[in-house]
Parts: C-alpha cells; structure tokens; sequence
C-alpha cells in the first residue's frame, strides 16, 4: 500500500457517489472541497457522499474545507480573446461588459475600487500568470492596459496583482460564512488561503474554536501562496497544523524557476516540525485533457515523494477534467513505485535537532527498534495524533497504525504519510490498550499471528500527550 497520501478536489465531474468511491479505491485520501466554486447546496451533498462512503467502505476520508480568502477574480459573464500589444481596459464590477465607446474590450474584474487601488506600471496577471497586462493609464473609472501576454479571458479565473494582492486581509466575511458552515458539517481541515503571518492563523483558530462550541476541532493548512508567507514561514509553521506548498499562485508571485527549491525549503522544515504538508497545483495538469500525464508531470510527482512529502494534490485534473479516477490511479502508481526505491529514504542525521524532547527521542528509538527487530509495524496510541506524527515524520517503511479513541484524530491522519488510523474506545490499563490495539489490527486484517510490532503508548489518563512507553509484542 502507498504511503503518501493523494489529496484530491472535488468538482461537477467528481460529485457522484460512483465516482468519489473509484477515486477511494484508486487511493483518494483526503477530498479537497474548493469554496470558490459550488454552492453550499452542492458541497453539503458532497460531503454527504463521502461521509456515507467512509462508513461504508470502512475507511477515514478527510475533508480539506478551502476557504477563497481575497481571491481576485475576472467578473466578465463571456470569454474574450485579447492579443499581445493591444490596449485593453480594466474596470471594477461584474456580469455584462460595458461598451467602452472606444471599441476597446472590457475587462471586469471583482476588486472594489481596483482604480484607485492600482497604479501605472503594475501588473495585472491572469489564470495563474498565463495572461499578462501592464497598466498605462489611469482614468476616473477604468485603468487603460496595453496586453503583454494574450490568450482567452475567461470567467472566474483568478487574478493577481503584485504588490496590491498583499494589502489584503486572509479571512472575507464569505469565508466566515463558509467557515461557519464548514465546522457545522464536521470538516476536518481548512485551508487558509493567501495567509501572510501567524496572526491570520491564530485569528482563524480562534473562530473555528468559537463555532465548534467544544467539539473536537478541525485544523488548518495554511496555504503557502505568497511571498511573505515565504518569508514569514518560520513563525507560521508553529501557529498552523500542516502546509500546502500552493505552487499556482506562489509561481506568480515570486520567479516560477524558485518554486522546486522553495519547495523542498518547506517540505524539510515540516517534515523537522512533524505537520504534515501537501504539494499541490498543476502535478498532473495535462490529465485535464488527456488520459495520460507527461513524462514531466510523472517525475514531479515522483520527486514531490522523494522530497519526503506528506501529500500530493490534484486540482482541475480531478475536480473539472476528463479523467478524475485515472488521474488519481497513475498518481497513486507514481508514488507506490518511488517508495519502493530507496531514493524518498531520509538520509541519515536529517531529523537531528536541538529541541530533542522526549517525545522525539521516544519516537526515534520506536523508529530503530522497528528497523533492527524487523518488525512489521509500529502501533502508536495516540488522541491528539502528536506522537503519531513524530513517528511517520521518520518515513520508515514499516506500517505506522494509530488507533485513537478521537475521531477527529483518525480523519486527520488521512493526510499524514505512511500512517492509517483506527478507531479503538478508550481504555483503562496499558495492558488493556495494547491487547485490544493488537486485537483489533488483526481483526481489521492490518496484522496476522505471529507479525511482530512495536508498541508505543503514553500513560492512560495522563492529559497532556506524551509517550512513555515503547514494546516489542507479537501478534497472538
Ligand atoms: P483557486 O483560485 O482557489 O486556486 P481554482 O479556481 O484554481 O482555485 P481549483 O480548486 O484548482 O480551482 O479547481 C480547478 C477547477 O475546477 C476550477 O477552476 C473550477 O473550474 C473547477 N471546480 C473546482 N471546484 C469546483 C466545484 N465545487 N464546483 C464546480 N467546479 C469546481
Ligand atoms: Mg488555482
Ligand atoms: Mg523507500
């Protein structure tokens, strides 16, 4: 089985209960909701579907809530074509273009008060960068723009404007509303878009604590999309729970040629603070279209792998292109054949840090003794999934089983590599949890009699999680 996780988004050709069960069985960890798009109508059928499926299929699905944050977007209602050297206007507003009296084109764009906002020299970026337009002239209600690179406007598609975009706030009054909506439906993960410090996480954490009222809480990915999140990474690694390495618009906003090494940058230095993180945007882009990805787009999710990422992502290849099952398949094919090679192995000393807690040293020596006893797997205890996440963070090739008695937990571990979670009720004794954790791994068909495991536990009872117990069983 493959140990790094696929997060997949969900679209209209990915929305049946037929299809999302395909995308499970083909190796669909984690279902990638995107609010920029659908209304609540059509996400809370989906999330339906796949909470209906999880049971079913008796397997965690974790849901990934994308908040849109201050997305530009071109407002247009119809596609239009505009070519290099032309001039071009660009207004505030939506829906029908208005005639310019000029036989310029209109470009609608949904910023208020983009005039006054933008001035001459910036540039206005479409669809990830593909368009390109540079302002010239500024009039009372239209900036005037002469087209750098051409090609089809076409609704809805993002917008950036560097050195404007970054003046806006992460959370929208409609993330709010969609925050609100996602926590009543239990998600477990939301993302946070176009983050820029640490602040706009803890704020975020402090809404989704307010409209949980209590209840076991969803945690956030923090998209790392522009270039103060780049430079502020450090200090928002410890206020978020995982990343999303969102290469779309990070591409725009800093040199494209930067973007392998900035991931491999943040990849290494989540995989040191054990949050899981994802690689996401354009890994498969040409299975939009076609029934295989490019030899390019293979090795991109290969060495996303070999980088030691938590997760790979799709976007359009699964949410509005032809093949959203195939697409997830190959991925899945991709990922299995590099972690057969030794090549995704961490090298030795990688995770040597100054801040060796005990946790870390315990899940260092579970790590080795897994290694030298060849045993089969490694059975962690965990409610809040801390300790399991210190021990996949060693990508060790032996299974990494969690039970927890959180459900949150196990649905969160979804997008943590090499681990799979069970459900198990709390228990009274170590003695109890270890025989009911090995009881119920064989029960599920995970462990036969006979498969030899390491144990790890924290004491029952203790509040705060930590690890003080490791073991070498046998499956009875
Ligand atoms: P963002 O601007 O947040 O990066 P995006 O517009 O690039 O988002 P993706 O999540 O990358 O969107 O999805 C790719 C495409 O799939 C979208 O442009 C949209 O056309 C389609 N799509 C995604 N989610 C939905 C949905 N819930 N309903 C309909 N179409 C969707
Ligand atoms: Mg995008
Ligand atoms: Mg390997």
């Amino acid at each position: 089985m493959k140990k790094t996780k696929i997060v997949a988004t969900l679209g209209l050709v990915s929305e049946t209960k037929g299809t999302i069960k395909k995308m499970i069985e083909s190796g669909m960890n984690v279902a990638r909701l995107n609010f920029s798009h659908g209304d609540f109508a059509w996400h809370e059928r989906v999330i339906k579907i796949i909470r209906d499926l999880e049971k079913k299929m008796d397997v965690p699905v974790g849901i990934l809530a994308d908040l849109q944050g201050p997305r530009i977007r071109i407002a247009n209602d119809e596609e239009i074509s505009i070519s290099p050297k032309e001039t071009v206007l660009v207004m505030e507003g939506s829906g029908k273009a208005p005639s310019s009296g000029q036989s310029k084109k209109v470009i609608l764009i949904d910023l208020p008060k983009i005039v006054s906002l933008v001035n001459v020299g910036n540039e206005i970026l479409i669809e990830d960068g593909l368009l390109k337009l540079r302002v010239v002239k500024k009039a009372r209600k239209a900036l005037e723009c002469v087209v750098v690179d051409g090609g089809a406007v076409k609704p809805r598609k993002g917008v950036n404007i560097p050195g404007i975009s970054g003046k806006l706030g992460a959370l929208t009054e409609q993330d709010k509303k969609v925050l609100k909506f996602a926590i009543k439906h239990d998600v477990d993960y939301v993302g946070i878009s176009f983050v820029r410090n640490a602040k706009e996480i803890q704020d975020l954490k402090r809404l989704i604590n307010r409209y949980s009222a209590g209840k076991s809480v969803a945690q956030v990915v923090a998209k790392i999309e522009r270039r103060e999140a780049v430079q502020n990474f450090a200090s928002i690694l410890k206020a978020t729970d995982a990343v999303m390495v969102a290469r779309g618009d990070l591409g725009v906003e800093m040199p494209q040629t930067e973007l392998p090494l900035i991931q491999k940058d943040l990849i290494s230095k989540c995989l040191r603070s054990a949050k899981p993180v994802i690689v996401a945007t354009q890994m498969m882009d040409s299975m939009i279209r076609n029934p295989r990805p490019t030899r390019a787009e293979v090795s991109d999710v290969s060495n996303a792998v070999i980088d030691h990422t938590d997760a790979v992502m799709l976007s359009g290849e699964s949410a509005s292109g032809k093949y959203p099952v195939e697409a997830v398949r190959i991925m899945a094919e991709i990922i299995e054949k590099t972690e057969k090679s030794n090549f995704d192995d961490l090298p030795h000393g990688f995770l040597e840090d100054k801040q060796s807690s005990i946790s870390a040293a315990v899940a260092q020596s579970a790590h080795e003794l897994a290694k030298d006893s060849k045993a089969k797997a490694i059975i962690v205890a965990s409610v809040s999934g801390f300790t399991a996440r210190m021990i996949a963070r060693h990508r060790a090739d032996q299974s990494v089983f969690v039970v927890t008695n959180n459900r949150k937990t196990q649905n969160q571990m979804a997008l943590v590599r090499g681990v799979e979670s069970y459900l198990l009720p709390e228990c009274k004794t170590m003695d109890e949890l270890i025989g009911k954790a090995m009881n119920l791994l064989k029960s599920k068909k995970a462990l036969r009699r006979g498969d030899k495991v390491i144990v790890v536990a924290g004491r029952p009872h203790v509040k705060k999680e930590h690890m003080s117990l490791v073991k070498v069983e046998e499956i009875a």
